[in-house]
Formats: C-alpha cells, sequence, structure tokens
C-alpha cells in the first residue's frame, strides 16, 4: 500500500489517526467494556453512539494467524508477512510483521510495535517479534 492509497480519515477515523501521530496505537472503548477496532460510529456490541473513546491499546501482540506473502506489492518487498495480531485487550488487527526471517513468524509469537511513518505525520502500526518474552 501506497501512502497515496492510505484513507485520509473521517470523523469517526480521524482520533485513531491522530493518535498515531504520537506513535500511541489505541482501540475504541466502549463504557460497556467492550473494545473494537477499526473505529465505528457506534458499539457493536450495544449499539452506543455515545460510550465510546479511544483507548491506548499498548506496545505489544500476539500472533493469532500470519501468512508470507511471496509476491511484492506496492510498499512492500517480497517475502513480507501479513499478521493477525492480538491485542491485550483482545481486538484483533491485521498487520505487518517486520522481520529478516519471515518464515520463523508462527502463532503465539509475542510481537513489539513498530511504525511505518507517513509523509503527512500520521504512522501505520506495524510489529517486530518480541525477542524480550
Ligand atoms: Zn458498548
Amino acid at each position: 500500500m501506497t501512502d497515496a492509497e492510505i484513507s485520509p480519515g473521517d470523523e469517526v477515523t480521524t482520533p485513531w489517526w491522530d493518535a498515531t501521530r504520537q506513535r500511541r496505537l489505541t482501540v475504541q472503548a466502549c463504557a460497556c467494556g467492550h473494545h473494537q477496532h477499526p473505529p465505528r460510529a457506534v458499539c457493536i456490541r450495544c449499539g452506543s453512539a455515545d460510550g465510546l473513546s479511544q483507548a491506548d491499546a499498548g506496545e505489544h501482540g500476539v500472533v493469532d494467524s500470519c501468512t508470507v506473502v511471496e509476491r511484492p506489492a506496492p510498499g512492500h518487498t517480497a517475502p513480507y508477512v501479513v499478521a493477525r495480531v492480538r491485542l491485550p485487550s483482545g481486538v484483533l488487527l491485521l498487520s505487518n510483521v517486520v522481520t529478516e526471517h519471515p518464515y520463523d513468524v508462527a502463532v503465539g509469537d509475542r510481537l513489539r510495535l513498530a511504525w511505518r511513518p507517513l509523509a503527512d505525520g500520521r504512522a501505520l502500526p506495524l510489529f517486530q517479534p518480541d525477542r524480550k518474552a
């Protein structure tokens, strides 16, 4: 994905994007206790539009599932890892694991948050293997 293909954001997603400017990964938290991502206008559990806020998602995750893509794509040099990452809140985030050893990434691996800066100051959340685990 090139920078030009990334959404500029709207009234629902702008708080999430703004947090990336400070290199903070957030998820939506509802007053009912539910956490969700991507940002939505209402909570998918209780339907409330008023109880939603952005909550820090932390700096770590765990590989829930992953695959190695062997064809290059805009912004990606093959082979690269696409992973569904489980955050501590239980939210799943589709991202990339940046590593010299893509075929070594496995379900259950601990990950550490990293960022890919965008030209406009925002950033995309990526992950790296967490070797301190
Ligand atoms: Zn809710």
